[in-house]
């Protein structure tokens, strides 16, 4: 089995937060979104969603099942093309933002 690469869709994604939420309950235990192996940034002036994730990233999938527009998902190599071609993105792997405080990451 190939490495499953997390997509979203900037169209599909309201920057919502939940997954943020969900991956720190499921990981760390708490309701704490700073806590979380994965990032909703929203831009300053645009307020337009982008995700990153962390190395710690278990690939547990929660953050995907907590998404109710269906805008995240895991891949394999198989279907990275297609999914390029429908507008979803590759969710950068981080570590440099873990620390950041909210208010310094836009
Ligand atoms: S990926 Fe889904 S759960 Fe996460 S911010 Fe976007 S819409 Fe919300
Ligand atoms: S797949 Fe990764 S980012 Fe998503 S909930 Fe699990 S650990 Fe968090």
């Amino acid at each position: 089995m190939t490495e499953q690469v997390l997509f979203y869709h900037p169209e599909k994604c309201s920057g919502c937060r939940r997954c943020e939420m969900a991956c720190a309950i499921q990981n760390a235990g708490v309701s704490n979104p700073a806590l979380a192996n994965i990032r909703v940034l929203l831009h300053p002036r645009l307020g337009t969603p982008s995700l990153v994730t962390f190395f710690d990233c278990t690939r547990c999938q929660v953050c995907v099942k907590s998404c109710n527009l269906e805008a995240i998902q895991f891949a394999e190599e198989a279907g990275w093309r297609e999914l390029l071609q429908e507008g979803w993105i590759p969710v950068p792997v981080a570590d440099s933002l873990r620390r950041q405080p909210e208010s310094e990451v836009n």
